[in-house]
């Protein structure tokens, strides 16, 4: 085959990913990340202890697609991972957890306001079409379970000055999904109805296997190592995997100019060493306008906010209370906490007691919270034991996470996308900040399938 050159910008999972996939279609692939080390938002720390913590819950899944799983999870079957067959998880909210469900319970709320909001759900037979989040929340769950469920949700993600009527759809709402509000009976009834599938938790757990039986679904595996290193594991794993394809890694370095010419990208030039890389494919997992600026094209900026993850990794000298939750929401709006990570439980052993508890917030409220009343809170919600002493821990904040997404930042991107296309069809814009998708496994399967389609058509 003729000598050609794949370029990956990010390396990231997804851009790591892509490189494995490249490498079999292109005789070199070269690799460009800004920062001294891959793995992007994969990868974990250590206190003083040796207690690993991850960025947040990040507890890697199957995608269904053999050619990516076989990439992801090569070496599976050993000692070293712990395979989840159902991953656990439950929901504080109203004041109380409740350990069966990641959905928060309306039956929580005061009894006028939820029998009110189970009238208007009632009503709501047919599945919104909006794609604003408000509005399809209003027209499916009701505005009583909107307004008192729903907008304090997107508070707490989004800010509290969060222009509720124009977010979208697009990025979802993490794990809150649907609600629980009418007893079990009547919600597996209902849930044969779309609109009702669609808004409503089943509460019993026999009811949700009998539908997965019914539907032919297979239950998802989730992976953690058991090394002791955190889901950086995977990530040095995959850098291994990465280096004995051939693939030539570049850290610490970014790109400075893009050159094109009949709607090809031909060539890049590298910031820091000044090297010249021929290019025939260009696969984009870093921020999209930085690739329209190194190709002298004026990215479409507007009001995009990304929010500031805090998280606040703890170690105590004595058990967490839940033995059995792999990861928890935190619905409730009294805590600023939106989610926590239980290790012990996720690696199934472990010689700490340690949990990472998830913050999103701007940059400049990060001052605002303390280790202390993160503490407290998690004491008073019954997760770490009062006798408990935070024996070690660490605090990170990661800037530039997760998007506010809102209108305006949906058509941001798609200009961006459209003056990218119109300009070079041999890129392929890709990754978590490409907007289309955030979650790990769906941003590896859009990766994968962005590249079989631009391949194949070549
Ligand atoms: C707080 C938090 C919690 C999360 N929880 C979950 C979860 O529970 N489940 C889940 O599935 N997903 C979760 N995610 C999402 C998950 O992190 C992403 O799916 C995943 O990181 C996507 O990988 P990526 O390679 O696209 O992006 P990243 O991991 O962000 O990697 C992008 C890489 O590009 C590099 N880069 C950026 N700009 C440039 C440049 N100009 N030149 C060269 N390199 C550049 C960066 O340094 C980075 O290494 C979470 C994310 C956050 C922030």
């Amino acid at each position: 085959m003729a000598n050609t050159q794949a370029v990956v910008v990010g390396g990231g999972i997804c851009g790591m990913v892509a490189a494995l996939l490249l490498k079999q279609r292109f005789t070199n692939v070269v690799l460009i990340e800004q920062a001294d080390t891959v793995g992007g938002l994969f990868c974990s720390v250590k206190d003083s202890s040796g207690a690993a913590y991850d960025m947040g819950s990040h507890i890697p899944n199957a995608t269904g697609v053999a050619e990516l799983d076989e990439i992801l999870f090569a070496d599976a079957d050993t000692s070293s991972w712990h395979k989840i067959a159902r991953l656990c998880s439950g929901n504080y909210f109203g004041g109380s957890w409740d350990l069966n469900s990641p959905f928060p319970d309306a039956s929580k709320l005061p009894q006028d306001m939820y029998q009110q909001g189970c009238g208007e759900l009632i009503n709501h037979t047919d599945l919104p079409e909006s794609n604003l989040l408000y509005d399809y929340c209003a027209n499916s769950l009701g505005v009583v379970f909107t307004e008192s469920i729903v907008v304090p949700i997107l508070r707490k993600l989004y800010g509290q000055d969060a222009p509720l009527k124009s977010l979208t759809m697009a990025a979802g709402l993490f794990g809150f999904t649907r609600i629980l509000a009418l007893p079990a009976d009547v919600t597996a009834t209902l849930k044969q109805l779309p609109a009702f599938d669609a808004k409503l938790g089943y509460q019993r757990e026999a009811d949700f296997q009998q539908r997965k039986a019914q539907d032919n679904l297979s239950e998802v595996t989730y992976y953690y190592p058991t090394t002791g290193e955190g889901i950086g594991y995977w990530v040095t794993q995959l850098q291994k995997r990465v280096e004995r394809a051939g693939v030539e890694i570049i850290t610490s370095e970014r790109v400075a100019n893009i050159a094109h010419h009949d709607k090809k990208v031909t060539s890049l030039v590298l910031a820091n060493s000044e090297r010249v890389l021929d290019c025939d494919f260009l696969f984009w997992s870093a921020p999209p306008f930085i690739a329209l600026a190194a190709m002298g094209l004026t990215p479409a900026r507007g009001q995009v906010t990304l929010r500031t993850a805090l998280i606040f990794h703890l170690n105590f000298d004595r058990p967490l209370l839940d033995k059995k939750s792999h990861y928890l929401w935190v619905w409730d709006p009294s805590s600023a906490i939106f989610r926590l990570t239980l290790y012990p439980n996720l690696t199934g052993q472990s010689n700490h007691n340690h949990l990472s508890a998830e913050i999103l917030c701007s940059p400049d409220e990060v001052d605002s919270f303390t280790q202390p009343e993160v503490i407290d809170e998690l004491v008073s919600m019954g997760i770490v034991d009062p006798q408990a002493k935070c024996v070690s821990g660490q605090t990170q904040v990661i800037n530039n996470t997760f998007p506010v997404p809102t209108t305006e930042f949906q058509a941001v991107n798609q200009q961006n996308y459209e003056t990218l296309s119109n300009c070079v069809d041999n890129v392929v814009v890709s990754g978590r900040f490409s907007g289309k998708c955030w979650r790990q496994a769906e941003v590896l399967i859009e990766a994968y399938e962005s590249i079989m389609q631009a391949t194949d058509a070549r």
